[in-house]
């Protein structure tokens, strides 16, 4: 029998803006309360949390907190959605879907790498709102190599989590010399555009050097500009760079008339020209939840 030791054992609490994990077109401009527990299902060598993701329970000091005591501390900051975020939330998955059955008027983020079987990740879509999943790499080598797992399995539950309905952005954390060269990039984009859709957005994140891979350089900003150009290429309608400040390309566009829809430097948020779902300029329907 498999017992889920690390279940309700919290090593991070947190209010973010929703921006943060990134998720750029889901409800913009409002606040999450980010929860995080210890440990995971891949040993990726540049994990930014390894402080906690690559521990095992008990070695660092976690809290335990019920599902109940948890979902009341998001209300008492009046927050109405919970987003599992730090660590791998899928290795949380009982505890999950306890915190959503004591809580199904809240709305769940999941912030995840996407190694998880069929069947939880059905049932996590069955009380999940949104999702983020990280593409490491666009070739199975990085992955075995730099992760511990399979690109496939990552691209497969990316595609159940967007069959299901749930809002679903990707990251691609852009390393040099990694994971950087223009054909993997345009292979990861094309793959959005024909396997998912091309609404989903695309964030393509900087780099910074940590855990064992200290030797490797920060990205360049044009690095990230040149991978967004070619997401807007290969067809994709929102795409985004991350770990940077830039003059418009964090804003969102409508794909029809061009409007910048919503505008971004860092965390601080203008919805410019939104009505609803729809761009407020030439009323084309968007993929944004607001
Ligand atoms: S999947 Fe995320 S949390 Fe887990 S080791 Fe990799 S970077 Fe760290």
């Amino acid at each position: 029998m498999l017992v889920a030791t690390t279940y309700g054992k919290v090593s991070s609490l947190c209010v973010d803006p929703i921006e943060k994990k990134p998720l750029y077109n889901y409800k913009p401009g409002s606040r999450c309360f980010s929860v995080g527990s210890v440990g995971c299902n891949m040993r990726c060598r540049h994990c930014q949390n390894y402080a906690i993701s690559m521990l095992q329970s008990g070695r660092k000091r976690t809290t335990y907190m019920s599902p109940e005591d948890l979902t009341n501390i998001c209300r008492k900051e009046r927050l109405d959605i919970i987003a599992f975020t730090y660590n791998e939330p899928m290795i949380w998955y009982e505890y999950i879907m306890d915190v959503m059955e004591s809580a199904p008027d809240l709305h769940l983020v999941l912030v995840s790498n996407g190694l998880i079987c069929e069947k939880p990740l059905r049932d996590l879509c069955g009380v999940a709102e949104a999702a983020n999943i990280d593409i490491k790499g666009f070739t199975d080598s990085f992955y075995t190599e730099i992760c511990g797992a399979h690109l496939d399995d990552v691209l497969e539950s990316a595609r159940i989590v967007f069959e299901e309905g749930v809002h679903l952005e990707l990251t691609y954390l852009v390393i040099p010399g990694y994971n950087d060269s223009k054909d993997e990039i345009r292979d990861f984009c094309t793959w959005v555009r024909d396997e998912l859709s091309e609404d989903v957005p695309v964030h393509f994140s900087r780099f910074h050097p940590d855990n064992e891979m200290v030797d490797v350089q920060w990205t360049p900003v044009e690095t990230v500009l040149e991978c967004r150009d070619i997401g807007i290429s290969c067809g994709l309608n929102y795409v985004y760079v991350g770990n940077t400040l830039t003059d418009s390309a964090d804003d969102t566009y409508c794909p029809d008339c061009g409007t910048a829809v919503i505008n971004r430097l860092g965390y601080l948020v203008e919805v410019a020209a939104l009505d609803g779902d729809r761009c407020a300029s030439c009323g084309r329907r968007l993929n944004i939840i607001p």
